[in-house]
């Protein structure tokens, strides 16, 4: 995987599609209720991007709903599918869900955030590393 990768993805009727280009910043799964029911299920895995590596090229469908204070969530007003995630906390930052990308196995997520709130069948012994909360919190051992 170079620094030169493009991805490319979108919503289930395909009204939203973006290009991402080169490596993300991380990726995760979230556990956190806000994500949860955001996605309507278990947990919400993200890619993170800075903001200038995502071009939006269709996006006239692309509806925001503020979720809480300083955060704002995209998905497509057509077919419903949860597409973006922006925060104050990650300042020029654009977070997709891994579950738009075309090629969902060309990312690896790396660990768990908010374990704190997931539930227990959303849990799998797959060795990666587990924080409790979010970026900076305590990791815990599987
Ligand atoms: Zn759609
Ligand atoms: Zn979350």
């Amino acid at each position: 995987m170079s620094e030169t990768t493009t991805r490319t993805g979108g919503c289930l009727c395909r009204a939203v599609r973006y290009r991402a280009e080169g490596k993300p910043l991380w990726v995760v799964h979230c556990h956190c209720v806000d994500c949860r029911r955001a996605a309507g299920a278990a947990f919400a895995t993200w890619v993170g991007y800075r903001n200038s590596q995502v071009t939006f090229e269709s996006e006239a469908k692309r509806q925001r709903y503020d979720s809480s204070p300083g955060v704002v969530r995209t998905f497509c007003a057509v077919c419903g599918t949860p597409i973006s995630f922006e925060g104050d906390k990650f300042p020029g930052e654009l977070h997709l869900m891994a579950g738009t990308l075309d090629e969902p196995s060309s990312v690896t997520p790396t660990h768990h955030v908010w374990t704190s709130e997931a539930v227990p069948w959303a849990l799998h012994a797959d060795g990666l590393k587990r924080r409790l909360g979010g970026p900076g919190s305590k990791y815990v051992t599987t």
